[in-house]
């Protein structure tokens, strides 16, 4: 099975952290933030004039209709849609500009798989309780991959050691080519660097 990450291109509009309430979930072995539990909406801001029918934002991503019609009919799995808040949409001088956000709502990833490896299922330096990969470890990498086996199946998912980031499946990409989606672009996970 052939996974990719999902990211947004340059030219479209780009979505920020404003802020959320969270719980977090330390790990007593590393000290990392291993899980983070959203208590509340994520409120965003966006920039830029150019409409895409994706956003992300950190620990966030965004469809409109369209995007979400999509995944309905494309029968896409493994995610819920839950509401976003836009604080405000403003040009590159920071002028607010009048575009109707209320299209937008936030795409929240319910798919899991277990913990990435390497781009030859190798097992990687991390820890041995939460999964937390440093940073320099990371920056080694070119490519890695998620096993099969710890999967659940999902179009959209995410790994338990990444938390938050959007991974998927050829399905999720192949609809998104043919209904010509806006802004989202897929890295084959083989391809992958973190740099
Ligand atoms: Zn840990």
């Amino acid at each position: 099975m052939k996974f990719y990450y999902v990211r947004t291109e340059e030219k479209y509009a780009k979505a920020y952290f404003v802020s959320f309430e969270r719980d977090c979930s330390i790990c007593d072995e590393c000290d990392e933030v291993y899980a983070i539990t959203r208590k509340g909406l994520y409120h965003t801001r966006l920039k830029g004039k150019k409409q895409g029918d994706f956003y992300r934002a950190p620990g966030c991503y965004i469809g409109n209709s369209k995007f979400r019609n999509m995944l309905k009919e494309y029968r896409i799995t493994g995610y819920d849609i839950c509401d976003v808040v836009v604080d405000k949409w403003e040009d590159q001088r920071n002028n607010l500009i009048d575009i109707d956000a209320s299209d937008l709502k936030e795409i929240v990833i319910k798919g899991k798989s277990g913990w990435y490896m390497d781009k030859d299922g190798n097992d990687i330096k991390r820890c041995q309780k939460c999964g937390h990969v440093d940073f320099y470890v990371k920056g080694e990498l070119h490519g890695i991959s998620v096993p099969e086996d710890t999967w659940d199946g999902s179009d959209i998912f995410s790994c338990s050691n990444w938390h938050g980031v959007m991974l998927c499946t050829e399905r999720l990409k192949e609809a998104c080519e043919k209904e010509k989606i806006k802004n989202i672009r897929f890295i084959p996970l083989d391809e992958f660097t973190f740099a």
